[in-house]
């Protein structure tokens, strides 16, 4: 497979480009049939796109950014105004991934990981693939298709 180089950036462009398309990944895949996901913190209802991608454990350059169960739809609200609503965030994830799970994620939050351009290049092109497919099984209309990347 052959990367094209679409994006002149520096590291941290890249990836806060790669994290970007992570955390619309994550809100598409949690959405309901109608696109609506759900807070997972004070379980508000809203359109995937006007939605965030919620860390448990913030921090742009933790080890479980890129953590499926670190990222889940949460309301601009409790994301920027309740600065996490960690409290309920975190009773929300005892539901969904457990007790062991959650202490994991937070055992993470003083480690760091540095990935390379190729390595969050590739991650943006495979999110941008899995956001179309998500999209798609919405009946929604691909958004990356003819998108490719550059480094
Ligand atoms: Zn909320």
């Amino acid at each position: 497979m052959a990367l094209d180089l679409r994006f002149d950036l520096n590291l941290k462009g890249l990836a806060n480009i790669a994290a970007a398309r992570f955390q619309l990944l994550r809100r598409i895949e949690e959405a309901d049939i109608n696109g609506d996901c759900s807070c997972c913190s004070c379980v508000a209802k809203g359109p995937f796109d006007r939605f965030h991608g919620g860390h448990f454990v913030a921090g742009r350059s933790i080890a479980v950014l890129f953590e499926p169960d670190n990222v889940w739809p949460q309301c601009p609200d409790c994301n920027i105004a309740r600065h996490g609503n960690i409290k309920m965030y975190r009773a929300f994830l005892v539901d969904k991934i457990g007790e062991k799970r959650i202490v994991w994620l937070e055992s993470q939050r003083h480690k760091n990981q540095t990935l390379s351009r190729v390595c969050l290049a590739l991650k943006v092109e495979d999110y941008e693939k899995l956001i179309d497919q998500a999209l798609k099984s919405l009946g929604l209309g691909p958004k990356f298709q003819d998108e490719t990347i550059m480094f």
